[in-house]
């Protein structure tokens, strides 16, 4: 089974469309890690896609709190702007399917999958020292996890940690991971819809785990200044808006 690893959508459906487009044929199953609202001006589109694609999904804290499982006092300004804006025009049927993604981690066929950290869904696992902490009691050997909007993960073999950075090359759209035995893992397919890794392409993974052993970490353009025009006519937040291009 090909599991395709979606996260942070973030309401950019233009984002989306790009990775579905990229990957179509190449994935059995569709998973979805949270976050598909909150900034992006696309949240009905995008809530309505990864229901039609019958995906597992978990929750995001933009996802709760935008469907007002919690509140967003714990935002930073900005973003509960965002979260506010998406509150109010996802449509019922959104607002309860998005109320009802359950909290991760869950454990699917070999491995688990988290928002953030499998201990606690808000934790951002940035660093090695961290991610060694999570692993230690990681659900299962393989762990993707998303929140940090950051493509990569953490490998820890024999007690040594390494940070893993994926950079596709040699005209392919993907870097592919081979997963060993004997080695736990952390791994961050990125953020679909917003990228923070200096990488402004819609980003994804694509999990082969039982026949192939491989993970494949996509990124793919699209048409970022399309989706800018609608956020600045649906007033979304300037910061926001101008970070898609830079993908930070
Ligand atoms: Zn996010």
């Amino acid at each position: 089974m090909r599991y395709l690893i979606l996260s942070d959508i973030h309401g950019n459906r233009g984002a989306l469309d790009a990775a579905l487009t990229a990957a179509e044929g190449a994935w059995d199953k569709a998973v979805c890690l949270g976050d598909i609202v909150g900034y992006g001006p696309d949240p009905n589109e995008t809530t309505e896609c990864v229901r039609s694609l019958g995906a597992i999904s978990i929750r995001g804290n933009h996802d709760r709190a935008a469907s007002g499982v919690t509140d967003a006092e714990d935002f930073n300004p900005i973003a509960r702007q965002a979260v506010l804006w998406t509150r109010n025009r996802l449509r019922p049927e959104n607002l309860e399917y998005l109320s009802t993604l359950p909290q991760g981690p869950v454990e699917l066929d070999g491995f688990a999958i988290a928002h953030g950290a499998p201990q606690d869904e808000d934790e951002y696992v940035f660093a090695p020292e961290q991610a060694r902490q999570v692993l230690r009691e990681a659900p299962a050997a393989v762990t993707f996890c998303g929140h940090t909007h950051i493509q990569g993960g953490f490998a820890l073999r024999e007690g040594k940690m390494q940070t893993l950075h994926f950079r596709p090359s040699g005209g392919k759209p993907f870097a592919a991971l081979r997963v060993e035995d004997g080695t736990e893992y952390l791994l961050n397919p990125g953020s679909v819809g917003q990228p923070r890794d200096g990488d402004a392409r819609a980003a994804f993974a694509i999990a082969d785990l039982a026949l192939g052993k491989t993970v494949e970490f996509w990124r793919v353009s699209y048409d970022v200044a399309s989706v800018q025009a609608r956020m600045k006519s649906a007033g979304l937040p300037e910061p926001l808006i101008s970070r898609l291009a830079a993908g930070r």
